[in-house]
C-alpha cells in the first residue's frame, strides 16, 4: 500500500514514529519527505497494513498536523527491512512549516538531570519541540536552512540524528554543550559577567535588577514581579504608563497563587504553543501593583524554552516577561538592535549567539464559552494556515490593516495568516512587514496573482498593495473583512447577518464606520443598519481624548435648548475645552462622522469618570469592562428598529446613563446596564433583520468584542432570541484578523468571476 500523508508532518519526529510502527507490525516498505508532506510504501501482512494505516493517523506524534491521507494498493516489491530514504526536493513546494514549540517533558528531564550530557543545557531541544519557525531561513526543512546552520553537530548529536529509534533522529536544531550556542551575561556597557550566565541572572533579578533576555522570538524584559520598585523603574524606563505587563510564572502551582485557573485555562497555559493566558487575578496575589493597574485580569504564561526553565527555577518566584521594547516600538531581536534601544532600559542582558531569523512576540489568548480565543496569534501559531471554506483559485496577498497588522497569504485552501506585525506607523514596523511578506512567499512558494487591501488610502498597507506591479487587486471594506474573518473562521461561506463593532474603519459613504450592522457572504456584503453618525470633534484627538467624545454624544442627546445637565463631572472637568470642542462641532471644521461603537464606549467612559486620556488603545473601553457589577441585569429601554435599513441612536444610551447617574446609581451599576443596553440593541437590530430577510444567523467580528462582558452577554441574548451566533475561533476578532478576512474575500469573488465569466468585482481608484 501506497500511503501520501499531507500537513505538518516533517520536523515532529513523524518519520521515527512511522519507522518504528512499521517494524512493531513487521512491516517493509519506506519512507520518505517530499515537498508536501510524507509518502509511504508498505507490504506485509494484509490486517497489519489496516491497522498501521490507521494507527499512522490515531497515534502520530503530538505535534503533527495531519491534514490529508490518501492510500492506495500497488504491486508487491518485495522487500525485506523498512526504510527511511532521503528527502526530495524538487516538484512544487507545499509544506507547511511548524510553529515553534515549548520544551517537551523529556527535554526538561535531561536539563535536570545531573548525570545527563545536557544537564542546564539552555539550548536542548528533540523532533518534539524547540525552535521551528523563528529559525527558519527557507524550505525544505532542513538544518543548512535554518540559523543552527553555523553549528556543526558534533559526533554525539550526530549519532543521535542518524539513528531513527532516537527521539533526535532528523531534529533539525538539535545540539548539546559540545557543539551548540551558548549564553553570555553582559552589563550595559557589553562587559561579560560571571561564569554561571543564568544563576547570575536569576540572583539580578532577585536583588530587583532589570534583565533583558533573549528568547525565541526576540528579546523579553524581565523583573521580579513581586518588587514593586523594580515594575516601577521598568515601567518608567520604558515609557509604558499603565498596559498591563505579562508575567511568566516558574510553574502551574506558582500560577495558581496569581489567578483563577480552571481546566480549559490550565489546558491553554500548559499546551506546546505556550501562549500568555489572560486570568482572573486572585486579589491575594503578591504581584506588585505596577505590574498591571487597575486591570481584574492577569496574562500568565509558563517557561517555553530551557532557558526560561533554568532562570525559573533560580529565581523561583513570577517574573515580569514584557516584550523588549521602548513603549509600542517592535520588539528588538537582533543583538545590534537590541543592545541599542534596551540598554537605557536594561541593567543587564541575558544573551546568545544562536540568530532569530524573524520577530515573533508571544500570543495572547483568553478562554471565553469553552474554548480558547486568540487575541494575538503569534508564537506558536504562526505560521499554522487556518483553512479556509473554499478554495483560492489563483495565490492571494492579503496586506491586513494599519494597526496590529498581519498579513496573510494563500494557496488553495491554505491561508498562512502572518505571525504580528503590529502598528505600521512606525518605519520598524513597516519594514518587518515588507520582509515578513517576502519570507512567506518564499516560505509556501506563493506568488501572488491577486492582491487584497483595506479601501483606506491612508494605510501604509495600503500604499504597499498598490505599488505592487503585474497583479490584480481586490479591494475590500473595513467591516466586510471582519465579517467575512468570522465567516471563514468557522468554516462558512455566508450569507449571514454580520455585527462589526470596532474602532473605526473606512466607510464607503464619506464617514467613519465602526458600528454596523450588515448582510454579507464571503464575496459581497450590503449595509443595513448602523449607529447614528456623531462628530469626532478635532478628529484623531477625539481617540487619544474620549472626554471629546462624552462632548459630542451629550450634545446629540441633549438638543441645545436643554443644554447639557448641569454638574455632569466630564463637563466640569473639561470647563476650559468644553466651548472649543463645542464650536468645532458647529463650524463641522475637523470633526469626521462616525458610527463607531468603540467611541460610543469610549463617551461612556469618560462620563462615569473612567478616564479623559488614554494611553494605549482601546483602554477607556477596557477599564469600563472591568468596572462593571457583576450580576447586574437591569437595561435601558431600547428602541427595535421598524425596518431596513435603520440607524440606531446611541445618543439615546447615553441619555439613560445620565438620567441613571443623576437618579444616584453607582458607576459600577451604571456601567453594567450599559453594557446589557449595547447587547439589546445588537439583538433587537438582529430581530428586524431576520424579519425583513430570513436569516436566523449572526457573525460578531470587531476589536469591540474583545470585551468579555459584552460578546457573552450579546451571544446569550441572540441564542435566546434563536438566532445562531459565530464568533471568532482561530484568528482574533480585532484588526490582527482583517488580512483573513481579506484573503477569504478575494477567493470568493475570484471563484464568483470565474463561474459568471466575468472579471472580478473591482475597485475602483481612489
Ligand atoms: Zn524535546
Ligand atoms: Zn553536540
Amino acid at each position: 500500500m501506497r500511503i501520501r500523508v499531507d500537513g505538518i508532518v516533517q520536523g515532529v519526529g513523524f518519520r521515527p514514529f512511522v519507522f518504528g510502527l512499521a517494524q512493531s507490525l513487521s512491516l517493509a516498505g519506506s519512507i520518505v519527505n517530499d515537498l508536501r508532506g510524507v509518502a509511504i510504501e508498505v507490504e506485509g501482512i494484509v490486517s497489519h497494513i489496516a491497522e498501521f494505516r490507521a494507527r499512522v493517523v490515531s497515534e502520530a506524534p503530538p505535534l503533527a498536523s495531519i491534514q490529508n491521507v490518501i492510500s492506495e494498493s500497488i504491486p508487491i516489491a518485495n522487500r525485506s527491512v523498512f526504510e527511511i530514504l532521503a528527502s526530495h526536493a524538487d516538484g512544487e513546494r507545499d509544506v507547511l512549516v511548524s510553529p515553534d514549540i515549548a520544551t517537551c517533558a523529556d527535554c526538561l528531564r535531561e536539563i535536570f538531570d545531573p548525570m545527563d550530557r545536557r544537564y542546564r543545557y539552555p539550548f536542548t531541544n528533540c523532533t518534539n519541540c524547540g525552535p521551528r519557525f523563528t529559525v527558519v531561513r527557507g524550505v525544505p526543512y532542513d538544518r543548512s536552512l535554518t540559523t543552527m546552520a553555523e553549528f556543526p553537530l558534533c559526533a554525539d548529536c550526530a549519532r543521535e540524528y542518524h539513528d531513527p529509534s532516537n527521539r533526535r533522529f532528523h531534529a533539525e536544531p538539535l545540539c548539546c554543550p559540545a557543539c551548540g550556542p551558548s549564553v553570555r551575561l553582559l552589563d550595559r556597557n557589553g562587559i561579560a559577567q560571571a561564569d554561571d550566565p543564568i544563576r547570575k541572572a536569576a540572583e539580578l533579578l532577585s536583588s530587583g535588577k532589570v534583565v533583558a533576555v533573549k528568547g525565541l522570538g526576540g528579546y523579553h524584559l524581565a523583573a521580579l514581579a513581586s518588587n514593586e520598585n523594580a515594575v516601577k523603574l521598568l515601567r518608567s524606563r520604558k515609557h509604558r504608563e499603565d498596559k498591563p505587563f505579562a508575567v511568566m510564572a516558574p510553574n502551574l502551582e506558582s500560577a495558581r497563587a496569581l489567578a483563577t485557573i480552571d481546566a480549559l485555562e490550565e489546558r491553554a497555559l500548559t499546551s506546546p504553543r505556550r501562549p500568555v493566558v489572560l486570568l482572573n487575578r486572585r486579589p491575594d496575589s503578591d504581584l506588585a501593583h505596577s505590574v498591571a493597574p487597575s486591570n481584574r485580569f492577569i496574562g500568565v504564561m509558563l517557561p517555553y524554552t530551557p532557558l526560561h526553565h533554568l532562570l525559573c527555577e533560580s529565581v523561583k518566584a513570577p517574573i515580569v516577561f514584557t516584550s523588549g521594547n521602548v513603549s509600542d516600538e517592535p520588539i528588538a531581536y537582533t543583538d545590534d538592535d537590541a543592545a541599542k534601544r534596551l540598554s537605557p532600559i536594561a541593567d543587564y542582558f541575558l544573551i546568545h549567539n544562536r540568530q532569530i531569523h524573524i520577530r515573533t512576540d508571544d500570543s495572547v489568548v483568553r478562554v471565553s464559552r469553552g474554548r480558547e480565543v486568540p487575541q494575538r496569534r503569534s508564537r506558536g501559531y504562526a505560521p499554522q494556515p487556518v483553512e479556509l471554506p473554499l478554495k483560492a483559485r489563483r495565490p492571494i496577498l492579503a496586506c491586513g490593516a494599519e494597526l496590529k497588522n498581519t498579513f496573510c497569504v494563500a494557496k488553495r485552501q491554505h491561508a498562512f495568516v502572518s505571525h504580528h506585525i503590529g502598528d505600521l506607523e512606525n518605519f520598524e514596523t513597516l519594514r518587518s512587514f515588507r520582509e515578513g511578506i517576502d519570507h512567506f512567499r518564499r516560505l509556501f512558494d506563493v506568488n501572488p496573482a491577486i492582491v487584497a487591501f483595506d479601501l483606506h488610502p491612508e494605510y501604509l498597507s495600503t500604499k504597499y498593495a498598490l505599488d505592487l506591479k503585474g497583479v490584480e487587486f481586490v479591494g475590500v471594506q473595513h467591516h466586510h473583512a471582519h465579517i467575512a474573518a468570522c465567516l471563514a473562521d468557522n468554516g462558512e461561506q455566508g450569507p449571514s447577518i454580520g455585527v462589526a463593532f470596532d474602532g473605526l474603519g473606512f466607510g464607503l459613504d464619506g464617514t467613519i464606520w465602526g458600528g454596523e450592522f450588515l448582510i454579507a457572504d464571503l464575496a459581497k456584503f450590503e449595509r443595513v443598519g448602523h449607529l447614528e453618525a456623531v462628530p469626532m470633534p478635532g478628529g484623531t484627538a477625539a481617540i487619544k481624548q474620549p472626554w471629546r467624545m462624552a462632548g459630542s454624544y451629550l450634545r446629540k442627546a441633549y438638543s441645545e435648548s436643554e443644554n447639557v445637565p448641569a454638574h455632569l463631572e466630564v463637563a466640569e472637568r473639561n470647563a476650559h475645552q468644553w466651548p472649543q470642542i463645542s464650536a468645532l462641532m458647529k463650524s463641522r471644521v475637523n470633526s469626521p462622522l462616525t458610527s463607531s461603537a468603540g467611541r460610543l464606549f469610549d463617551a461612556v467612559a469618560a462620563i462615569l469618570s473612567v478616564r479623559d486620556a488614554i494611553n494605549y488603545e482601546g483602554q477607556a473601553a477596557i477599564e469600563l469592562e472591568q468596572l462593571a457589577a457583576v450580576g447586574e441585569d437591569d437595561a435601558y429601554e431600547v428602541a427595535v428598529p421598524a425596518a431596513i435599513p435603520f440607524e440606531l441612536h446611541g445618543a439615546a444610551l447615553v441619555r439613560g446613563v445620565v438620567d441613571d447617574l443623576r437618579a444616584g446609581s453607582s458607576v459600577d451599576v451604571v456601567a453594567a446596564r450599559f453594557h446589557n443596553s449595547i447587547a439589546l440593541m445588537i439583538v433587537n437590530a438582529c430581530d428586524t433583520i431576520r424579519t425583513a430577510r430570513g436569516l436566523a444567523q449572526v457573525a460578531l467580528s470587531g476589536g469591540v468584542f474583545q470585551n468579555q462582558l459584552l460578546l457573552e452577554r450579546t451571544v446569550r441574548l441572540l441564542e435566546q432570541a434563536g438566532f445562531r451566533v459565530l464568533t471568532h475561533r482561530q484568528v482574533p476578532t480585532n484588526d490582527a484578523g482583517i488580512s483573513f478576512g481579506q484573503v477569504a474575500v478575494a477567493a470568493a469573488r475570484d471563484c464568483a468571476a470565474r463561474c459568471q465569466g466575468g472579471g472580478l468585482v473591482q475597485w475602483e481608484p481612489f
